[in-house]
This record gives C-alpha cells, structure tokens and sequence, in this order.
C-alpha cells in the first residue's frame, strides 16, 4: 500500500464554508443541520451526499488538489483513470461551476481506533464521539483490504482529513499520469517520512 500525500499543494477550495461578512469562516446555510453542536465538526460524508453548491468555481491546472478542509479533489483525467481499475469503489461529486473537476472519495475509508499505536486519538467529542484530532502515532498501520483504493481517515480542527491510499500497483498507475501529481508524494502508509512527531496539543 502507497499513500498519496499532499506535500506542497495550496489548500484554496472551502467545500463546506464561506466567508461571513467579517471574512471569518462559515459552514453554508444547507450543512449547517450537520453540525455537532459541541465540537462544531460537520458531517462531511452527508453534506457531500447532498452536492457542492454553484457558486463555487475555481481554475487549476492540476490534476489533483486539496480543498480548504484537506479533501482531495481531481480532474476528469484522474477521475477516467481511476474508474478504469477494477474494483475501484469511489465517489465523484462533481462541482457545478467548475466543470471537469470533482470531490473524490473513496468508499473503503479507515477509521482509527484507540489503542492503534499507529494512530494518536485525541479530545473525543462527549456529544458526536468524533475525535479533535487524529494524527500519525509511532506504529505502522496493519490495513488488510482488498480493494485498490481506499483512505485513512485522520481528523484536524478542519474535520476529517482523509489520506488517500492505493496498492503499489494503484498507486504506481496513478503516479505515471500526465501531468504527474505535482505537490503529492507517493510513500507508505504511515507517518509521512520527514515528518517529525507532532506533540501533543495541549499536553
Ligand atoms: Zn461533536
């Protein structure tokens, strides 16, 4: 299994926000039924049910990028590719006004668990359960799928922050695209090499 990591990619499209008229950030009137009222997280895989609203546009030329809350997004090019692997089981969600480019999130996602030295768990919320964080531990994750492509779904202040992975050969198919995935670096699952070991916010 190869992660693919955002290493050097602007993070500009808010998905679920909006600036307020103070230019603070706001989730959108049709998500805000989905917020945790105590930790404030939203229910990203519902509001991407229910689709990206039209006045979002945005031009890149990329054929993958981050939005604003760490979501991947791709182009119809990546999107042909990894509809073409067998078995892959994903969902597009496309953007109104910003033809060609789509939301993709994978249906096999990972959650980590307490006790995964993999991962480090952190403020779970007492109404939603969600965690505040989720981050890299000191371990190697043990993930035994069979599908091609999947993600671990780590957690920021943002909300779920979903690491794309794939098998080597996935993730070898996807690496000799053309354009190659600028700023996203191939690399195995776990805390990403040159990371050092974020501490513990507060502790
Ligand atoms: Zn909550």
């Amino acid at each position: 299994m190869k992660a693919i990591y955002p290493r050097d990619v602007p993070q500009s499209v808010p998905l679920f926000r909006r600036e307020d008229s103070k230019g603070r950030m706001e989730y959108r009137p049709r998500y805000q039924d989905l917020v945790c009222r105590e930790c404030g997280k939203l229910d990203e895989l519902v509001a991407l049910s229910r689709g990206i609203d039209e006045d979002i546009s945005f031009s890149i030329i990329r054929d993958m990028c981050l939005s604003f809350e760490n979501l991947y997004i791709v182009s119809d090019r990546l999107r042909y590719i990894v509809t073409e692997i067998k078995g892959s089981d994903v969902t597009f969600v496309p953007f109104p006004s910003a033809p060609g480019y789509y939301v993709i999130m994978p249906h096999c996602l990972i959650r980590p668990q307490e006790g995964d030295t993999a991962f480090r768990l952190l403020r779970k919320c007492g109404e939603c359960g969600r965690y505040g964080e989720i981050i890299w531990g000191k371990g190697v994750p043990h993930i035994m799928i069979s599908a091609p492509l999947g993600a671990v779904c780590l957690e920021s202040s943002l909300g779920i922050m979903p690491i794309l992975f794939a098998t080597d050969e996935v993730a070898r198919l996807l690496k000799n695209t053309r354009p190659k995935l600028n700023g996203f670096i191939l690399a195995p699952l776990g805390r990403p090499p040159g990371l050092p070991e974020l501490p513990i916010p507060g502790g």
